[in-house]
């Protein structure tokens, strides 16, 4: 099975968060049947934050999938989490397994998955680890991939922070672009559910993604959302879920256009000359900071000034502003200039401390 875009025809994963009810599961298949979809998604082992909510059907479950499969011929993804749910989701036919947020975190649990894998050549979606690490996303597609699985994607769903924000799981696009720099025959898919955690910005979250050129989409799809057994807040219904779609402008990478070729040359040289200029900025910047450190030494003056730093970052937000960059990029940028500044002032300390002290 191609986990990839195909002819510009995202790779379309969409189903419950939860197998419900044998009713709930097939009324979902019948109405996402002919939307396109690849492959219909349920949990059946539900991972829950705390004790005491519904924590799916098990095994139970798994014949109500083999029914829609059997009654409208889609594919089924579940969430698979240790070796025995591998061993009872394969008996059952289910033709492509995610491993879930939770579980990628757990280099153990993702070894127990690949173990389980061994020999059986199932295609196998990993879900980016619930905290910001993409090492350990890396290191769970490399543990299915050295248990011999051959075709593996990548799902992005977004990671927890404690600040409050719009989304449940921030998107932090870099790692995902990170994941593709370093993996680029990877299929990628964004669970645009998970990271919003509403109905609201399911469309925009997905638009982003397929901006940035994603492969596919995994979005929870239910009859009657606000009954929802689980994360009822963020599920739509078909109808929904296929206005969603319509909605949705999907890009093409490039393309063989001269006209296009010859413009964006052009845009990317500019690109490129301003990148030269900033280099030079940045490093006639550090020669001053190092001034400064040499100066602050004479007069032994310590190197951080905490009153300095909130004059640069307030200045920085006010004229950043003024000029369309917002306060998170303005904040990110002057903290690795600030930092960058501090070791070259440290380096020009140490090196004329040491020259000055008595042998
Ligand atoms: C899910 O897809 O329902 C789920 C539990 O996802 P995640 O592992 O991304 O939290
Ligand atoms: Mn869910």
């Amino acid at each position: 099975m191609l986990l990839k875009k195909q002819n510009n025809h995202p790779f379309l994963i969409a189903g419950p968060c939860s197998a419900e009810t044998e009713e709930q599961v097939l009324e979902t298949a019948r109405r996402l049947a002919d939307a396109g979809v690849d492959l219909f998604r349920a949990g059946v082992w539900k991972p829950r934050t705390r004790p005491g909510a519904f924590e799916g059907n098990g095994a139970t479950a798994l014949p109500w999938l083999r029914q829609v499969k059997q009654e409208t011929g889609l594919r089924i993804t579940i969430e698979v989490a240790n070796g025995n749910q591998v061993y009872e989701a394969l008996k059952h036919g289910i033709d492509v397994l995610w491993v879930g947020a939770r579980s990628t975190v757990n280099p153990f649990s993702v070894q127990e998955i690949a173990d389980a894998l061994r020999g059986v050549d199932v295609p196998v979606l990993v879900k980016n680890p619930v905290n910001p690490d993409l090492d350990l996303w890396v290191g769970a597609i490399e543990r299915i991939r050295n248990a011999g699985v051959t075709q593996i994607g990548a799902i992005h769903r977004g990671f927890s922070a404690y600040a409050k924000s719009k989304f449940r799981n921030a998107p932090y696009w870099e790692i995902p672009i990170e994941l593709r720099r370093r993996m680029p025959d990877l299929p990628l898919i964004c669970d645009n559910s998970h990271i919003c955690g509403n109905r609201e910005d399911l469309l925009e979250v997905a638009q982003q993604a397929f901006d940035l050129n994603y492969d596919g989409l995994m979005t929870e799809v239910h009859p009657t959302p606000d009954d929802a057994w689980s994360d009822a807040k963020q599920q739509i219904t078909p109808f929904v879920y296929r206005e969603m779609l319509q909605r949705l402008v999907v890009r093409r990478e490039t393309t063989d256009n001269p006209e296009f070729l010859e413009h964006i040359e052009n845009l990317r040289h500019k690109i490129d000359e301003i990148d030269m200029e900033l280099l030079n900025l940045l490093a006639r910047r550090m020669r001053v900071a190092e001034d400064i450190g040499r100066y602050k030494l004479r007069n032994n003056i310590s190197i951080l000034q905490s009153t300095r730093w909130n004059e640069i970052l307030e200045k920085g937000y006010q004229q950043g502003r003024l000029r369309g960059l917002n306060n998170e990029f303005i904040e990110k940028y002057l903290t690795a200039v600030h930092q960058e500044s501090i070791a070259h002032q440290q380096e020009v300390m140490q090196q004329e401390t040491t020259a000055q002290r008595p042998e």
